[in-house]
């Protein structure tokens, strides 16, 4: 496993927090106006531990068991925990106890599981949601195609009112380089406006922007950074 100390993810949360606000002022914005998620997948506790006391409030897991394990262990202050992996409908209740936010909802038949779990958990309705955008194209990715966000924002929002749709997700391009990376998180923004007007839904979040790209991510409008390696080092997988 791979070992980073403390001291390393202080400074790697400063030296984050730095790139993020400069990257605000570049796009007429502040600091505050981005949200940072820490991605703890594949880190031991004791480094999410270092995250929280260096005042990370929110932090990201990508598999139900390994936040499950990882909750039943925790000693400390709660952060906010997201879902950003991709979800299986049968853990959905799961991921509804465990998490605040379920970042990866790409089809009906998942909002539709989520809802159900949430009519028999009071305490979390409503429950914020981001929906999970393949911008682009790369068939490895989860996410649902931009032609279909229309029919399934109608559909959450005509059978699903325990859910609440906060936002939108992305994963950027690994190949084509800063211009693909960017254009697919123009097109993010272009669909949350365009979905603003046709819902009347605030969607207050663009949370696109990983360790590699969140710089550009945060330029082209990003409200929350998910980054991983670039605080808590390599994972151990
Ligand atoms: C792993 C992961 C991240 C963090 O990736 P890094 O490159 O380590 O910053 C962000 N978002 C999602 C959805 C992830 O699965």
């Amino acid at each position: 496993m791979v070992s980073i100390t403390p001291e390393v993810i202080r400074d790697n949360i400063l030296r984050t927090r730095e790139r993020i606000a400069e990257a605000a002022l570049r796009s007429g914005r502040t600091a505050d106006d981005v949200a940072l998620l820490g991605v703890s997948k594949f880190q031991p506790i004791e480094s999410l531990y270092a995250a929280v006391e260096n005042g990370v409030t929110m932090l990201g897991e990508s598999r139900v068991q390994e936040a499950e394990e990882k909750l039943r262990l925790w000693q400390k202050e709660k952060p906010l925990w997201h879902m950003v992996g991709h979800l299986q409908r049968n853990k959905a209740r799961k991921a509804v106890a465990l998490f605040d936010c379920v970042q990866s909802v790409d089809n009906a038949e998942l909002a539709a599981a989520i809802e159900r779990a949430l009519a028999e958990a009071p305490d979390k309705c409503p429950f914020p949601v981001f929906i999970e955008v393949n911008t682009s194209g790369e068939l490895t990715k989860m996410g649902i195609h931009p032609d279909e966000i229309q029919d399934l924002f109608d559909k959450i929002m005509r059978c699903y009112n325990l859910i609440e749709i906060d936002g939108l997700m992305t994963i950027g391009p690994l190949e084509g380089g800063e211009s693909a990376v960017r254009a697919s998180f123009v097109m993010l923004r272009e669909l949350r406006e365009s979905l603003r007007k046709s819902t009347g839904l605030p969607l207050e979040h663009l949370s696109m922007g990983m360790s590699g790209d969140y710089e550009w991510a945060i330029e082209e409008g990003s409200t929350l950074v998910r980054v991983g390696t670039g605080i808590f080092g390599a994972r151990s997988i």
